[in-house]
Order: C-alpha cells, then sequence, then structure tokens
C-alpha cells in the first residue's frame, strides 16, 4: 500500500528527469493514473499522495468505484472503447473522453449533451501503429475526421491520443509516438484552433513518449504494480491489446 506513495514519487521523478533531459518544463506534463482493475482504496492513497486524475477503461468500473471516491478531489476519464449503450453513464462520471474515434458515438454524446446543456473535454484517439486490431482513426483522416467534429459544439476538441505500439522492445514504439506529434502539428499548420494535447506513453514508454512532446501520460503498472493476468481487459467490448 506504501509502496504506491513510493512508486508515485518515482514516477514523478522519471518525469522531472525526461522533461529536463530534453529542455521541456515538466509542468507541461500532466500524470494520469490508468486505474482499470485497482480498487478504490489503493487509488484512495494515490489521491491522498496528491494525485488529482484518473482514467478508466471501463464505463462499469467509473459506476463501481464511484461512491468510494466520493468527495475526494479527484477528476476522471475515460481512456477505453466506448460503446453507445454506455453514453449516458460516461457523461455522469467522466470530465473528459479521450477516446473518440468514431462519428456516431461523438454525434450521439452531443445529442445528450445539448439535452443537458453541458459540453464535454475529448481527446481523438488516433491509430498510429497501423495493427488492424487496434481502436482509432487512422492517421490520414485525422483532419476530415475533426472537421467533422466540429459540428458537435458541445464536444471541446483538448487534443489527440494514442495508445503506441505494445512492442517488446521499446525503440519500436518511438514511430507511433512520433507520428501522433507529427498529426498534431499537421492539424495545427491547417488551422485548427489549438493548443492541443497529446495523450500518450504508458509505463513502458513513458519517457520516450515525453521526448516526443506527450502532454499526458497515462500510467498503471508503475505505480498500481501488474494488473491480475486475464482479468486484464483493456475495453467494454472486451477487446484485448
Ligand atoms: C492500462 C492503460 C494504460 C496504462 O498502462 P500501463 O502499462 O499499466 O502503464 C494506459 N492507457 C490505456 C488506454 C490503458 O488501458
Amino acid at each position: 500500500m506504501q509502496n504506491i506513495q513510493q512508486n508515485i514519487a518515482r514516477v514523478r521523478d522519471s518525469i522531472r528527469r525526461a522533461c529536463q533531459a530534453c529542455g521541456r518544463n515538466p509542468e507541461e506534463v500532466q500524470l494520469l493514473l490508468a486505474t482499470k482493475t485497482v480498487p478504490a482504496a489503493s487509488i484512495r492513497i494515490a489521491i491522498e499522495a496528491g494525485e488529482r486524475l484518473i482514467g478508466e477503461n471501463k464505463v462499469q468500473e467509473l459506476r463501481d468505484k464511484d461512491a468510494a471516491l466520493q468527495g475526494l478531489p479527484v477528476e476522471r476519464h475515460f481512456i477505453g472503447h466506448l460503446q453507445s449503450n454506455k453514453i449516458k453513464d460516461v457523461l455522469k462520471y467522466a470530465t473528459c473522453i479521450q477516446s473518440i474515434d468514431r462519428l456516431s458515438i461523438a454525434e450521439q454524446l452531443h445529442k445528450r449533451l445539448e439535452a443537458e446543456n453541458r459540453t464535454i473535454d475529448i481527446y481523438v484517439q488516433v491509430n498510429t501503429s497501423e495493427e488492424s486490431s487496434k481502436f482509432g482513426i487512422p492517421p490520414e483522416e485525422a483532419l476530415p475526421f475533426i472537421l467533422a467534429l466540429q459540428h458537435f459544439n458541445t464536444l471541446r476538441l483538448k487534443g489527440l491520443m494514442t495508445i503506441g505500439l505494445l512492442d517488446a522492445d521499446p525503440e519500436y514504439r518511438r514511430p507511433s509516438l512520433r507520428k501522433l506529434r507529427l498529426v498534431r502539428n499537421q492539424l495545427l499548420r491547417e488551422g485548427i484552433a489549438g493548443p492541443l494535447g497529446l495523450s500518450m506513453g504508458m509505463s513502458g514508454d513513458m519517457e520516450m513518449a515525453i521526448e516526443e512532446g506527450a502532454t499526458l501520460v497515462r500510467i498503471g503498472t508503475a505505480v498500481f504494480g501488474n494488473r491480475v493476468p486475464g482479468k486484464e481487459v483493456w475495453n467494454e467490448s472486451g477487446a484485448q491489446h
């Protein structure tokens, strides 16, 4: 349990050092704790250690842990694959959806948000590694996709998200992380309003992601330890990566 605090300190230190190494200000990089399968009691320890941002992959987990986190100063992002039958619930708990990759989902979110007279932050998920099993829109479709999203003025575009290539050799991941930055730069050149953040980098490739421009890293294992094998379902649909 006390390990969680030490792990957080270690991760924060790595972020600082990675930023220094490439001349970036550590304040440009937000830390999101990826808490899939992590019990509320452990999340509470992280919050007590000063963390303020968590991300869940399943709406079910957002809902299940909600009561135990009531009143705590924590913001929740949704980082998994969003199914349309979960839209109503995800809007109850999350302040940001990082995994927008279909216009149909965007439209349904917009309709509900309009009815509720409010907005939500989003990231567009880009598939930068060209693995067919992965969610996210292809890089070359990012511009038309984001132009189409502009019809939905309840969705506030904060940036792009990618999961990167989950290869044993982290150097193979660099091109997919870099790709997200290049896509972002292109969008800005085409006149999409910035700033646009880059949500990328996990326990295995955090430093590299920071070098490539990450503004938000999503860290699970390095803080909470290994997840129970077999229970590691990344997405609502049950899809594994
Ligand atoms: C689990 C998860 C992470 C964190 O992965 P770790 O390797 O445990 O740090 C980041 N992003 C997403 C979308 C995840 O599902």
